[in-house]
């Protein structure tokens, strides 16, 4: 198949929001490759798999039972969106995904989401390794800092939203995060909105020096691994995000796009 557009990038960098909006705007399917990685770091340590057990990753990698249905992630069965989107699953996966037995494993599952009318994949070696042949490949980036910001302001909020969801919730019969997670209680929700537009500055900075030194780590880590390591494809065409919105960035890949398929 040939409509495959590939976005990759470090920690932060933008590429799950610009990737699902473009498989939005296109009509496309999307493969969220880190997510998958995530859900297998959960599934072993959730299983209390050693790392150095190499086969019993290997033959967790092929068992996984992960089912991607909207944005929410479904493993063995059960609603694991949360869990596989922490920091601590990420950092795990970063570990686990230097294993080249793993990154087998993992292969095929990643290449059958390229399905008519078309894909766009984001990971970290989509461009270079999952998808050689894809038309169209994108590498996007930012300063460590710049996106130490943004990840610790998406966590401030979540973490405020949260602490405020559990005190509102008490008394309630469902639990805070079953609110939060099912949207049920319309009150609460827009509470909750309320609430996130005025994290205070204060947490943001502490968490931000904390976010920069982690993905700092899980960036050196991605990069410097023997096998895929994260690196722009030498196809790809690099977007520096610092400076522009999500949908900026949508803007150019959708019109790098339509000048791609134009010659396809
Ligand atoms: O992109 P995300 O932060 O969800 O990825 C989690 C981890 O999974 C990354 O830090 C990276 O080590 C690994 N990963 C990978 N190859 C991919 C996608 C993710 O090695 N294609």
């Amino acid at each position: 198949m040939s409509s495959i557009i590939t976005v990759d990038g470090p920690v932060a960098s933008g590429k799950g929001t610009v990737a699902r909006q473009v498989a939005e705007a296109l009509g496309f399917h999307l493969l969220d490759s880190g997510a998958i990685y995530r859900a297998h770091a959960l599934a072993c340590l959730s299983r209390k798999i050693n790392f150095n057990e190499i086969k019993i990753l290997e033959e967790q990698a092929q068992a996984l039972s992960l089912k991607f249905i909207g944005e929410t992630i479904w493993l063995d069965g059960a609603d694991a969106t949360a869990e596989v989107r922490s920091e601590a699953i990420g950092l795990a996966a970063s570990t686990l995904s230097a294993i080249p037995e793993v990154r087998a494993a993992l292969l095929q599952r990643q290449r059958d989401f390229a399905v008519a009318p078309g894909l766009v994949a984001d990971g970290r070696d989509m461009g270079t390794i999952v998808f050689p042949n894809a038309s169209l490949k994108i590498y996007l980036t930012a300063t460590a800092h710049v996106r130490a910001e943004r990840r610790a302001r998406q966590i401030a909020k979540q973490h405020v939203a949260y602490k405020a969801a559990q005190r509102l919730a008490a008394g309630e019969t469902m639990s805070a995060k079953q609110l939060i997670d099912k949207g049920k209680s319309p009150t609460i929700m827009s509470l909750l909105e309320t609430i996130r537009a005025h994290v205070p500055d204060e947490v943001e900075d502490t968490l931000r020096r904390d976010v920069e030194a982690m993905i700092r780590r899980r960036d050196s880590q991605d990069k410097s691994r023997a096998i895929a390591p994260l690196k722009p494809a030498l196809d790809a065409i690099v977007i520096d995000n610092a400076e522009h919105s999500p949908s900026e960035t949508v803007n150019v890949v959708l019109s790098l796009w339509k000048l791609r398929s134009a010659a396809l």
